[in-house]
């Protein structure tokens, strides 16, 4: 089940610690999601919860506290089938000043992450106010930071949200390192606009 191998994934790469975070899968009208509480690293196939994305009634636990906006994702975005939450070291440092990553930075990231990875405003974690916050930017980009919280990745599976995941942290470290060093800048808006253009 590429939820649970997904979750390994994400533990041992660093990208989540203890029991934070969560991911989920869209398969037909349902999303399976991790259970609340539980160690990325060590999910059991038989401990994930299926949760109806139209209703949001749940099946076989309680689902991560995150729930209600995973469930907004799919409900605003058909193409999406795959949803990861972590607490990345990097990402969760820029959207605890109040920053976000800058993809433009790398060809990498604007290919990956898109032309911009929104902040998404603080709400409280589970809530649905979190999840409206996030509803008002879901249409516009594949990744976002939460501020004072994390990020969030989609993708057209759970490998591609993976991938989205990896690539955002690995650009907030880098413009964490390059704040460090008191250099570098972003490509060119009209470098920007060919990268994109070509990827197309
Ligand atoms: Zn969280």
């Amino acid at each position: 089940m590429d939820v649970v191998r997904y979750g390994r994934l994400l533990y041992e790469k660093g990208l989540t610690s203890g029991t934070g975070g969560n991911i989920s899968a869209r398969v037909g009208d349902v999303m399976m999601i991790t259970p609340s509480g539980t160690c990325k690293g060590m999910l059991d196939p038989t401990e994930l919860v299926t949760v109806d994305i139209a209703t949001g009634r749940a099946v076989g636990g309680r689902p991560s506290m995150e729930t209600p906006f995973h469930l907004t994702v799919y409900r605003e975005r058909p193409d999406v089938r795959g949803v990861v939450h972590t607490h990345p070291r990097f990402c969760t440092a820029l959207a605890c000043a109040g920053m976000t990553v800058d993809p433009a930075l790398t060809p990498e990231g604007l290919m990956v992450l898109g032309r911009k990875v929104p902040l998404v405003p603080y709400a409280t974690p589970g809530t649905e106010a979190l999840a409206e916050a996030l509803r008002r930017e879901v249409g516009g980009a594949n990744a976002f930071l939460l501020a004072s919280h994390g990020a969030i990745s989609v993708g057209k599976d759970l490998k591609d949200a993976f991938h989205r995941m990896e690539t955002l942290e690995a650009h907030a470290e880098l413009q964490y390192r390059l704040a460090l060093l008191g250099k570098g800048r972003p490509l060119s808006e009209e470098e920007a606009e060919r990268v994109l253009r070509e990827r197309a």
